[in-house]
C-alpha cells in the first residue's frame, strides 16, 4: 500500500495514478468534503467496490490518497441537454464534460435510433459520462420539435438549407414516433402508446407552449415548429406516464403554461416561464405570482431554469438597445431565482444548447449574480441527482453512495474560480484522465 501526499509531490501522484487506473479500493485520507451545505474536513473515508465506505474493505487495498488542503465535491449533473441526441462530435463533448466535472447528463430530447448508437459507443469506450433519456419529444402536429429533428433526419444540418426545402421538410415524416410523437388527440396518445414506451424512455417530456392558445396555433401556419400539445392530451400523458411509473418534465414558455404544468401533475419543468424572454415587449405573460410559487413548491414540483437561453433573444441592433434588453432580462431573472429562493423552489441546471455544457448556465448564473456559490453547487450535485437520477446513489460524499469525486485547490464557496482547476476526478474509485 501507498500513501500519495497530494499537497508535496502532484506530479508523482499523476504519474503513480496512472498505473492505477482501475483501482476501485481506495483509503481516503483528509482533505475538506463537501457535506451538501459547507465543506467539513474528514479524516478517513474508504471507497469499497466503488462505492463510499466508513469501514475499510475486507479486501486489500489498491491506493491510498491523501487530501491535505484539498477539497472534495461530487461529480455535476447536466439536467437538461441535447448533446447525446446525435454521434456528431460526440468526442468533443466527452471531453468537455470530463474537464468541468460533469458525469451524468439528462438528455431532454433525442432519436431512439441516436440514443441506441451513443449508448453502445459509451458502453464500448467505458465512458465516465452516464446519460438519462427522454427519448422524443410529445407535440401536436408539426409542432416543436419536429422542425429541430426532422431536418436533421433528413440530412439537413444547415439552417439556411432548411429554408430552402422548407415544402419537402414539413412533408417528410422520416423522425416521427422516434425524436418526436404527434399526439393531437387523446386517441392518438392512447394509439401511439405502447409503441413510445418500447422505446423505454428514462422520463417523458411533453411540449406545452403558450398552450391557452393551442386551437389558434393549429389555424395558422406560422405556428410550424412553435407549438406542443392541447392541454387536455397533456393531462391525460401525464396520467399514462404516472400510471406506467414514469415522471414528466415539460418544456413551458408562459407563465400560463406553468399553471397548467401545476394543475395536471407535471413533476419537473425544463424551463423557467419567460426564459426566452428577450428584454423587450410583454414581460407580463411570464411572471409568476408568489401563489404561482407557493404552489409549486407544496406540489414538490422542480424547474431547470435555463436562464442563459435568453441571451439568445437579445436584439441584433445596436449596443444601446441590446445594453437595455439585457439589463431588462437580468432584473426579471433576478426576481424569478430570489422568488424561486424564497419558496425553496428545487432547481437543477443545464445549458439547453447543443455543443454547450453544464458550465456555460452556471457560469452566466453566477458572473449575473443571479445565485450563490452555495445555491449553484447545491443544484450541480445534490438537487441534479435526486430530480433526474432518483434512482442512483449520486450527488452526496457519503456512506453508500457512488466512489465518485472531484478534488480542488480551493473552496468553491469562496472562490468558485477554482472548478476550472479541477485537480483529479475519480469515477467509482477509478481515477479518470
Ligand atoms: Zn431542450
Amino acid at each position: 500500500m501507498n500513501t500519495v501526499f497530494f499537497k508535496t509531490i502532484p506530479l508523482l501522484l499523476l504519474v503513480f495514478v496512472t498505473t492505477h487506473a482501475t483501482a476501485q479500493n481506495l483509503k481516503l485520507l483528509n482533505g475538506s468534503w463537501f457535506n451538501g451545505e459547507r465543506f467539513e474536513k474528514k479524516d478517513t473515508m474508504y471507497v469499497n467496490e466503488g462505492f463510499f465506505s466508513n469501514e475499510a474493505p475486507q479486501v486489500a487495498l489498491d491506493t491510498t490518497l491523501d487530501f491535505t488542503g484539498k477539497y472534495l465535491l461530487p461529480p455535476f449533473v447536466e439536467a437538461h441537454t441535447h448533446n447525446l441526441s446525435s454521434s456528431y462530435g460526440l468526442q468533443g463533448i466527452l471531453q468537455a464534460y470530463l474537464e468541468e466535472g460533469t458525469f451524468y447528463v439528462q438528455v431532454l430530447g433525442c432519436s431512439q435510433k441516436a440514443r441506441t448508437e451513443v449508448v453502445e459507443i459509451l458502453e464500448t469506450s467505458k465512458s465516465f459520462l452516464e446519460p438519462s433519456f427522454s427519448n422524443g419529444g410529445i407535440t401536436s402536429s408539426l409542432g416543436h420539435p419536429f422542425m429541430i429533428y426532422e431536418p436533421l433526419a433528413m440530412g439537413i444540418y444547415d439552417p439556411a438549407t432548411r429554408k430552402d426545402r422548407y415544402q419537402e421538410v414539413i412533408k417528410s415524416r422520416l423522425a416521427q414516433n422516434d425524436a418526436y410523437w404527434f399526439f393531437d388527440t387523446v386517441a392518438e396518445a392512447d394509439q401511439h402508446w405502447d409503441e413510445l414506451m418500447k422505446t423505454q424512455p428514462d422520463v417523458i417530456k411533453i411540449m406545452l407552449i403558450d398552450a391557452e392558445n393551442y386551437q389558434q396555433q393549429q389555424k395558422d401556419s406560422t405556428f410550424i415548429g412553435r407549438k406542443g400539445v392541447s392541454p387536455e392530451v397533456a393531462q391525460h400523458v401525464v396520467e399514462k406516464a404516472h400510471k406506467a411509473g414514469l415522471r414528466v418534465f415539460s418544456h413551458i414558455e408562459t407563465a400560463n403554461d406553468f399553471r397548467l404544468g401545476l394543475d395536471i401533475g407535471v413533476d419537473v419543468f425544463a424551463h423557467m416561464p419567460g426564459y426566452g424572454y428577450g428584454g423587450t415587449g410583454d414581460l407580463g405573460k411570464y411572471q409568476l405570482t408568489p401563489e404561482d410559487f407557493k404552489r409549486a413548491a407544496t406540489q414538490g414540483v422542480a424547474i431547470i431554469p435555463t436562464a442563459y437561453l435568453a441571451l439568445r433573444r437579445l436584439p441584433r441592433k445596436n449596443t444601446a438597445v441590446k445594453e437595455k434588453a439585457l439589463s431588462a432580462i437580468l432584473e426579471f431573472q433576478k426576481s424569478f431565482f430570489e422568488a424561486a429562493a424564497h419558496f425553496e423552489i428545487q432547481m437543477a441546471l443545464g445549458a439547453d444548447d447543443f455543443g454547450e455544457t453544464l458550465m456555460k448556465e452556471v457560469k452566466y448564473l453566477q458572473e449575473n449574480g443571479l445565485l450563490s456559490n452555495l445555491g449553484l453547487l447545491q443544484m450541480m450535485t445534490e438537487n441534479g441527482a435526486k430530480i433526474c437520477f432518483p434512482d442512483k446513489k449520486i450527488g452526496a460524499l457519503a456512506e453508500g453512495f457512488e466512489g465518485s469525486f472531484l478534488v480542488l485547490e480551493q473552496n468553491p464557496i469562496l472562490d468558485f474560480s477554482t472548478l476550472d482547476n479541477i485537480v483529479l476526478r475519480v469515477k467509482k474509485g477509478k481515477v479518470l484522465h
